[in-house]
């Protein structure tokens, strides 16, 4: 018979929305299963996202030094590329991790219900999978279904049209790629597919890629795609794509006027949508905004009480980081305590080549909440350590506030910026001045540095520049 399983809590999602949260709220007493339609736990992050897309950015970077070093003293034979390989270890990546977050939840005695959930009450959820279906009862549920990618007219997905997981699994290195959107994860997987020997087309609908950062940094971008042969094209709106069998034949208006590019696969990359629609939310009671995004306070609380929801189905950044950090708030909550978001000190990343990594806020974004602030650029090409990585371009750029020299924001181009945001993502989280920062010995030669020479610059005594 159809009876129901009582539960605590229950968390519906796997990614690092989900898992985080289960482990949290375990952690803090509860009894918590997790439903995930998927084999693979990790949800997009692990498995079709930040993961494996870093994995092929990781080797697509590698074979670039190895068959550039020539200059540097290393001679090697015809440098060549497995691309079945380099799919291979993608796989393995993928594996290791989402087998990391089976064994965290063995160890958090967290029950991985399989299956698709769907809102039954607002106590109540049935999951269904091949062969059954089951109700749950549960006192506090986590949403954190994530996101998938927005189809756009005339690229129905299939065959040669792909997205951004297509593009991640392609079984053949492309000669032609054409990219469409030119956002961070349309430009990091052209990048490394051009590395990788791919012609790369990315067709851009407004007038710059990268368009959420500063064109100072967008720049340096853009000269390195050049570099790497990459054509740029914005302001252009994709209009149909043609699956001939063996290509694809994609057009595209620009200035009014109609042109098309052959392919061998288009990858459509212009934004996601939250996994909302067919939960049932409704049923639940649960409200979410036009865009299906839920709808909560600072806490993760939907208008629901004992219903939280976190990550790519809310509002704020889609990002792995943001997702996990929610889903330890919604934790928290549940376990009773007065935790809420403060999403000031966000860092974001792009993995392109050289990376580019903010925090907190941008002197533009900084005016427009009425800050009085200035700001302190230091670049990599005064750094010893850059120089000897033959990685000079780029820099470290702080934001603060001209009263009392708080850090509010940072904005770092360059190699490894990835790791380097965080020593700024603390300084916000902390309150720190630019002066904290100067006094702070950091180790050399080291890129970071370039944070403590930017702070000197914003001292108005700089000793490397
Ligand atoms: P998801 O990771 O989307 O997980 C949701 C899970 O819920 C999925 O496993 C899904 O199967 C499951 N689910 C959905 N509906 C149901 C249901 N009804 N029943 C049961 N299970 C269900 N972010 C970064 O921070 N850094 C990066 O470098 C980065 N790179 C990216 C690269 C790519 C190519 C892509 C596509 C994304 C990238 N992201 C990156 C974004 C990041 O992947 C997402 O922000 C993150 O995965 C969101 O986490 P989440 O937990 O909200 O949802």
């Amino acid at each position: 018979g159809d009876y129901a399983i009582d539960l605590d809590t229950i968390v519906v999602g796997s990614g690092p929305g989900g898992y985080v949260a289960a482990v949290h709220a375990a952690e803090l007493g509860q009894k918590v299963a997790v439903v995930e339609r998927y084999d693979a736990l990790g949800g997009v992050c692990l498995n079709v996202g930040c993961i494996p897309s870093k994995a092929m950015i990781q080797v697509s970077h590698e074979y670039l030094t190895a068959k550039d070093g020539a200059d540097r003293g290393i001679e090697t034979g015809d440098v060549k590329l497995d691309f079945d390989k380099v799919q291979e270890y993608r796989k393995q990546v993928v594996n290791r991790m989402s087998n990391g977050v089976a064994y965290l939840f063995k160890k958090n005695k967290i029950d991985v219900i399989h299956g698709t959930a769907f809102m039954k009450s607002d106590h109540s959820l049935r999951v269904i999978n091949d062969d059954s279906a089951q109700t749950y009862t549960f006192k506090n549920l986590i949403l954190a279904t994530g996101s998938h990618p927005i189809e756009i007219p005339g690229f129905k997905f299939g065959g040669r049209v792909i997205d951004s997981t297509g593009l991640l699994a392609l079984p053949a290195l492309p000669k032609e790629l054409v990219v469409i959107g030119g956002g961070y994860i349309g430009s990091e997987l052209a990048a490394a597919y051009a590395n990788f020997g791919s012609h790369v087309t990315i067709l851009e609908g407004t007038d710059t890629i990268l368009g959420a950062y500063e064109k100072d940094m967008v720049k340096i971008i853009e000269k390195r795609f050049k570099a790497k042969d990459i054509d740029i094209i914005t302001g252009a709106m994709a209009k149909e794509a043609k699956d001939n069998g063996d290509s694809v034949e994609v057009s595209y208006e620009l200035n009014g006027e109609v042109k098309t590019v052959t392919a061998d696969y288009v990858a459509v990359a212009v934004g996601r949508k939250p996994n909302t629609d067919d939960l049932g939310l409704n049923i639940a009671g649960v409200e979410t905004t036009d865009r299906g995004l839920v709808k909560v306070d600072a806490q993760g609380r939907t208008n629901v009480e004992h219903i939280y929801a976190i990550g790519d189905i809310v509002a704020g950044a889609a990002l792995a980081h943001k997702a996990s950090y929610e889903g330890k708030v919604a934790a928290e909550a549940i376990a009773g305590q007065s935790s809420v978001v403060d999403y000031r000190a966000m860092p974001a990343v792009c993995y392109v080549d050289p990376e580019i990594a903010t925090t907190g806020l941008s002197a533009d974004q900084a005016k427009s909440e009425g800050l009085d602030v200035k700001t302190a650029k230091f670049p990599f090409s005064a750094n010893g350590r850059a120089v000897s990585m033959h990685s000079d371009e780029g820099f470290v750029r702080l934001v603060f506030t001209k009263d009392n020299e708080q850090v509010v924001g940072a904005q770092i181009i360059g190699n490894n910026a990835s790791d380097m945001i965080s020593e700024l993502t603390l300084a916000i989280e902390s309150g720190n001045t630019v002066e904290d920062i100067a006094l702070t010995i950091h180790p050399h030669p080291t890129l970071s540095e370039a944070v403590m020479d930017a702070a000197d610059v914003a001292l108005g005594y700089p000793t490397n520049i």
